[in-house]
Order: structure tokens, then C-alpha cells, then sequence
């Protein structure tokens, strides 16, 4: 079979995302601020919480982000397109031979996690890395009790960090992890300390150290209220109409004939939908904007389409582009679920547009 010719470009898609790479970078330059005694890095794991490496990496590095978190070994390798390998630090660590193999060849810095993970990076030499102690949210680091064990020790530590389970909330344990991390940082030597993310940069300078792991405010997230005025939205979606109908009384729109029309109306498809991160649990309650209107929300998402009500925007017709609102504290609620997962789950068919 001959591959067809694309060289005309693919056909648009109907929808599209929009990054503000201005909010991106002054998102990125109010949290540095913010890290008083500290620089602000970026949490770029997930592709950038959803919203791309290759687009928003530059722009966070022009910024003046210098150091880059990713979970995977495999995320690395897109990174290394846009910054320096020792400006690259691997959450997860080296779990295999082979991640100290991939760490070696590209000088992607690990964050040893475990007296395992110590003992492999000291075997294979023993570069310059960084360490997770653990201080109370049990899911990866060191036990402080294992930061004396010789293999620590001898390691070559950059940053020395440890990661807030309750920063965005008003609890007790944020005071009592903040005290254990200072405790444990006299047990070993390290260059730089580091414990904030993004609502860890709002709890106040006690916590900025060195450096700061901003990710979900970096992407428009508000995970405490103190930043509600700082941090701006960085990714905007707009859809178009794809089909308007008449409808008369009585008729239904979607599935489960959610929506009955009370009286005739005129209602417009659009082309969105939970492949690209439009939950159902969006659509009660919910409008689309055009022009400074509401347009509500008829029915439930049906797959790949919303319906909406055209009554009151008569000069809308197909192909016009609508507004869908995404201010991500407001979004995610509706969504009823958390900021973090409404980013990561918008679809690579919506940043296809
Ligand atoms: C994901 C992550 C961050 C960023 O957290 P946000 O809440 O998105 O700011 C910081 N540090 C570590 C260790 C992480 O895993």
C-alpha cells in the first residue's frame, strides 16, 4: 500500500488548546520570587502536567529555570533536547542497570531514593546526584534512620530534598515534615536543600531552602488561596460548532436523553468531549462563552460532542469558535476532580489543534 501524501498538512481539528507561554513564564518568575532565600526549578514529569515538553520547557529555561523533575528515566530524553543533562533530576531514580547505563551515557542526574538505589550509583562510580529523605509522606526516599549507612554517606549529593504530603492544606504535619527535614539535613553533606512545590512555596520563606519544585502552579494550578492572585492561567481551549439543529418541544439531546427541550430550540454540536479531558461531570450546570455569553450546557457529553443551547445566540452557526472556560481551580471543581488530574487528562488529540 503506498503511504498517502501529506505534504498539504492534516486537515485542522475542530478544537485546539492554547498555551500562554507569557502566563507560562511569568507564572515560572513569580514562584522564583516567591523562593525568597531560593530559585524556583520546574516539575516537567507528565509532559508538563499535559500541556507539552517541547513547547513549555524552552520557555520555563528562558525563563530562568535551572534545574528540570521528571518521574521517568524515558522523560528524560525529550528534556535533554532543550537543557543541560546535570540541570535534569530523575524522581525515581536509578531502579535497574539500566537506568544507570541510560544516567551515565546522557548525565541526567538520579535522586537516590533508597539505600538500593545507593549502592548501584556508588558501584557504578558514583556521580554527582541528589537524595530523597523521606519525612512523612511514604512513598519514595530514604528513611532519615538510613541516612547514616555508609553507602549515603559516600555519596556525592547535590540537592538534598524531601517532598510535603498536606502543603495544600492548613495541617499540623507541613511544621512537623519542615522540622524533620531540617533534622535530617545535618546527617549528611549535600550542596543545596530543597523541599517546596508549588503550595510549599506558599507556606512561607521557612520552606524555600535552595531550590523550589514548582509544577502544577507553573501550568496555571492554584492549590492554595495565598497564590490565587499570582498565578495565571496558562492553558485555554476553544471549540468550534459543528453542526446547529432545530429542535421542537419534546425532543432530546444526547445520551440518555438527558436534556428534554421544553419548547423548540436551536442548539449547536460542538466538538468536544472526555477523549480530550471534558468530563461528564462537567456538564451539569456548565456554558461555553462566546463573546462575553453564556451558552449552557444541554445534556450529558456524548463521547467526542456537547450540545448547547443557540436560543439566545441566534448568529452563531457552524464553524464559529467557542470559548470553554478553564480557569483550573474553577474547572476542576466542576469536573470533581483535582487540579492535577484535570490537567493531565486534557488528550493529545486537543494539543493536536
Ligand atoms: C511532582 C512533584 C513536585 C511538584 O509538585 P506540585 O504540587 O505540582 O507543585 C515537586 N516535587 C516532587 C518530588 C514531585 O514529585
Amino acid at each position: 500500500m503506498s503511504r498517502p501524501d501529506f505534504s498539504l498538512g492534516l486537515p485542522p481539528p475542530s478544537h485546539r488548546l492554547n498555551i500562554d507561554t507569557n502566563a507560562l513564564a511569568h507564572n515560572w518568575r513569580a514562584l522564583d520570587r516567591l523562593s525568597v532565600s531560593g530559585t524556583a526549578g520546574a516539575a516537567v514529569k507528565a509532559d508538563c502536567y499535559g500541556l507539552g515538553t517541547d513547547t513549555c520547557v524552552p520557555v520555563l529555561r528562558d525563563a530562568g529555570a535551572a534545574m528540570f523533575f521528571v518521574a521517568h528515566w524515558s522523560e528524560a530524553a525529550p528534556l535533554l533536547e532543550h537543557v543541560r543533562a546535570d540541570q535534569v533530576a530523575v524522581l525515581h531514580g536509578p531502579m535497574t542497570g539500566a537506568d544507570v547505563e541510560f544516567a551515565r551515557a546522557t548525565g541526567a542526574v538520579p535522586v537516590i531514593n533508597s539505600l538500593d538505589q545507593a549502592r548501584r550509583w556508588s558501584d557504578a562510580g558514583g556521580a554527582t546526584c541528589h537524595l530523597m529523605v523521606d519525612t512523612g509522606i511514604n512513598r519514595l526516599g530514604l528513611a532519615v534512620g538510613d541516612l547514616s549507612d555508609p553507602s549515603v554517606q559516600s555519596l556525592n549529593i547535590d540537592v538534598f530534598m524531601s517532598h510535603l504530603a498536606c502543603a495544600d492544606e492548613d495541617s499540623s504535619m507541613n511544621a512537623r515534615q519542615l522540622s524533620a527535614f531540617r533534622e535530617a539535613s545535618g546527617k549528611v553533606r549535600y550542596k543545596r536543600l530543597s523541599l517546596a512545590n508549588s503550595a510549599g512555596i506558599a507556606l512561607g520563606p521557612d520552606y524555600a531552602f535552595d531550590v523550589t519544585r514548582p509544577g502544577l502552579a507553573l501550568y496555571g494550578g492554584v492549590p492554595r488561596e495565598e497564590l490565587s492572585g499570582t498565578i495565571h492561567q496558562v492553558a485555554h481551549i476553544e471549540a468550534a460548532i459543528i453542526q446547529v439543529r432545530e429542535i421542537s418541544a419534546g425532543e432530546c439531546v444526547g445520551y440518555n436523553a438527558e436534556f428534554q427541550a421544553p419548547d423548540s430550540m436551536r442548539v449547536g454540536t460542538v466538538s468536544l468531549g472526555y477523549a480530550d479531558g471534558f468530563l461528564r461531570a462537567r456538564g451539569r450546570d456548565f456554558a461555553l462563552e462566546h463573546g462575553g455569553r453564556q451558552l449552557p450546557l444541554l445534556g450529558k457529553v456524548s463521547m467526542d460532542m456537547i450540545v448547547i443551547d443557540l436560543t439566545l445566540a441566534p448568529d452563531l452557526t457552524e464553524g464559529d469558535w467557542l470559548k470553554v472556560p478553564f480557569y483550573l481551580p474553577v474547572a476542576a471543581q466542576q469536573s470533581a476532580v483535582s487540579q492535577y488530574e484535570l490537567l493531565t487528562v486534557l488528550g493529545h488529540r486537543l494539543r493536536a489543534g
